[in-house]
């Protein structure tokens, strides 16, 4: 899922509205009441100059209604505090909506602008809010009693949720130490924010300039075409190759020169590990041992124990049981695949040990070999039409559920079709925007977002509004737009993300749909893609779109060997990635030890290759480093552990099966993050999840 970080933001902070605009606001249509089905986005009345002045005043109101907060005169009780501050925020939540799903899926200049301009006050505001002393005082008075106060299971979660939100941002410190948390913080971004830096100016400092074609041996037409552009792009003759992925990838797939991918690859393996300004060992060690001291004060044993109680997967030491246990069942496979590669590396012609700059290569060649189907074999049977009559009719079979084009509800481009979505009582459920192509305005990938989050707060439902957003190819006068089997799985992976929305049934929109803990949020999208491969679900849609035959079993066959190839390679590099992050994470001493030599203790049980002199992995390791995914990354297994384990269910009592479908309905989809996410699995599974599924899914088992 790709939530924009201040939509999310926004909605964990969910401040306030009340009536009445100021002066000038009164025809703006991002302030007035929409009379529009379902109190959809009036999108033909919004302009972009609308934006400032409405985010201004809904942010002023925001504000006033937390100041309401602090100052009632009255003692703090769940309702006047906790619940009012869940409440608050309407206005806000509605125009920055609209604001931020534009801005990724219709944007332009002037729009990009607007979302500059109000970032940082709306940034300021979160702080305002979630910094705010006198509004702690208060969550914690409530917090204090909350034994005697009978509240819901809901209502202790949501207020657990907002004393932790403070305590774990430092509220609860005094005196030096709230100095020193403070200190840590900023010194902590600058230093995320320059270990980034340095990964890019390494990136970007070095570039590959081919002049002689025959270099290009190997290379496809299109890779070629890059090239030769990146090349004219930079005022040079030839073809040019660089470290961002869409240049280096085909380059170490397809290149016949071995030395020229060993240049590559050492290019890219040596990012911020050499001599100069841009080098992050020093950065990394200031990292770990700052994030150590600040969980430390906030009274955790260690970052990871610290980032690891609020996840699914609960304490360190879970997660790398978990990890030891998917390395223990494949290492073999990994052993056995690398063998093959180098076997048949060796049998075409590779002199010498099998080098990490062979690997992709060799393994390309092999997997064409072997598998080899044209994609193009495959696209005449997804035509995207039909997809999405199977993907709904999915939905249908599993949850009852009906869509129905709305063409009254506006959308924000002709392209976007609008969906009432009904329960199979016909009551109604949420919208559904449906946006497939891609143009100017739309950012790249695939994606799933809300304009309104599903609650019910005093018996007042308020369904949701949800859309998902693709960049498929779009049809022309000819041709209708036919799915790659990569896109029929994106397309069920944000969709399943939407029924995690558009099912959802809590009290507080905070906690509704995907409002839960990050190692639970692909459950509900992951669980989707199982049924691309299921011959049962296909034949109802999948037939050519010229003679209407049904996709062939072989090829379907053809899909799944294809997918699982090397998959214990692949399992093994994610493994030890998350061992990597775990370990750097779960210190309880400063880190002194070289960069390289931790490293390498750590994930040589995972290492298939010889050591390459120069070479570091964890030095443009922006994941842990510079993005959120500290003690997070193991969640992309934990993710696939999950789905395999809860699709066992749909494959042992049938994938249409309603009883299973009501009950992940029931159990998972409606409850959102009001219950811990290993009790809502366990009401769902009847048991803890094991890696089983996922072992027997990726022929990692006997
Ligand atoms: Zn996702």
């Amino acid at each position: 899922m790709k939530k924009t970080i201040v939509l999310s933001m926004m909605i964990l902070f969910s401040i306030a509205s009340s009536q009445g605009a100021s002066e000038g606001t009164e025809s703006n249509p991002l302030l007035m009441k929409w009379n529009t089905p379902h109190e959809t986005a009036p999108f033909n009345l919004i302009k972009t100059e609308n934006f400032v002045p409405a985010i201004d005043v809904a942010l002023a109101e925001a504000r006033k209604d937390v100041d309401a907060i602090i100052n009632n005169p009255e003692p703090a009780t769940f309702q006047n505090t906790i619940e009012a501050l869940e409440v608050s925020g309407e206005q806000l939540d509605r125009v920055t909506g609209v604001l931020f799903n534009l801005n990724s899926a219709e944007t332009n200049k002037e729009l990009q602008a607007v979302a500059r301009e109000v970032s940082p006050k709306l940034s300021e505001f979160g702080n305002y809010v979630s910094l705010n002393e006198d509004l702690f005082k208060r969550v914690k008075a409530v917090y204090d009693k909350r034994e005697s106060l009978d509240l819901t299971p809901e209502q202790a979660k949501l207020l657990e949720n907002s004393y932790k939100g403070f305590v774990r941002r430092g509220a609860n410190l005094q005196g030096e130490a709230k100095k020193r948390y403070a200190e840590i913080t900023t010194e902590l971004a600058q230093l995320s924010l320059k270990f980034g830096e340095n990964v890019l100016e390494e990136t970007n400092a070095f570039e590959l300039l081919i002049t002689d074609e025959k270099d290009l041996s190997g290379l496809p037409e299109a890779v070629r075409e890059a090239a030769q552009q990146l090349a004219k792009s930079k005022g040079k003759e030839g073809w040019m190759f660089n470290l961002q992925y869409p240049s280096y990838l085909p380059f170490m797939k397809y290149a016949d020169n071995r030395e020229l991918r060993e240049k590559m690859y050492r290019a890219y393996t040596s990012r911020a590990f050499k001599d100069n300004d841009y080098n992050n060992e020093e950065i990394i060690h200031k990292i770990v041992n700052l994030r150590l001291e600040k969980a430390n004060l906030l009274g955790f044993k260690s970052h990871a124990d610290y980032v690891l109680s609020e996840r699914m997967a609960e304490t360190p030491e879970k997660v790398n049981s978990f990890l030891e246990e998917l390395h223990e069942a494949s290492k073999p496979y990994a052993e056995k695949e690398f063998k093959e590669v180098a076997d048949f590396a060796k049998a075409n012609g590779l002199k010498g040990d099998l080098q990490r700059w062979d690997w992709a290569y060799y393994s390309e060649k092999l997997k064409a070999e072997k598998y080899g189907f044209d994609e193009e074999e495959v696209k005449p049977y997804f035509q995207l039409e039909k997809v999405r009559e199977g993907v709904f009719e999915l939905a249908h079979r599993l949850y009852g559920l009906n869509f129905k084009e709305n063409k009254d509800i506006q959308v924000y481009h002709p392209d976007v079709t609008a969906y009432d979505v009904f329960n199979a009582d016909g009551s109604f459920l949420s919208v559904l925007y449906l946006d497939f192509f891609p143009r100017d305005g739309k950012r790249g990938g695939a994606w799933m977002n809300d304009f309104r989050a599903q609650s019910n707060i005093n018996g007042k439902m308020e369904r949701p509004i949800i859309t998902v957003v693709t960049n498929f190819t779009k049809p022309t006068e000819t041709k209708p737009s036919l799915l790659t089997f990569d896109e029929v799985e994106t397309f069920l992976h944000e969709f399943g993300h939407s029924l995690h929305g558009m099912l959802a049934n809590t009290v507080y929109p905070s906690m509704s749909g995907t409002g839960v803990y990050r190692d639970f949020v692909e459950l509900p999208s992951q669980i989707m893609e199982n049924w691309a491969t299921e011959k049962e679900w296909l034949d109802l849609f999948a037939v050519h779109y010229k003679t209407g035959e049904k996709i062939p079993a072989e090829l379907v066959d053809k899909l799944i060997k294809a997918r699982n190839f090397q998959s214990g390679y692949l399992s093994e590099r994610q493994l030890s990635f998350g061992m990597d992050d775990m370990a750097w994470h779960s210190i309880i001493k400063p880190v002194t030890e070289d960069v390289i030599s931790f490293e390498r203790r750590v994930m040589d049980k995972t290492e298939l290759f010889p050591h390459v002199d120069g070479s570091c992995f964890n030095t443009a390791f922006s994941h842990i480093f510079a993005g959120g995914y500290a003690a997070g990354y193991y969640g992309y297994k934990w993710a696939e552990v999950l789905d395999a384990d809860a699709f066992s269910m749909f494959k042992k009592n049938g994938i249409f099966d309603k009883a299973t479908a009501e009950s992940f309905r029931k159990n998972i989809l409606e409850k959102g993050g009001t219950q811990h996410p290993m009790e809502l699995y366990k009401a769902f599974r009847g048991q803890e999840p094991t890696v089983d599924a996922l072992l027997e899914r990726s022929g990692l088992k006997e």
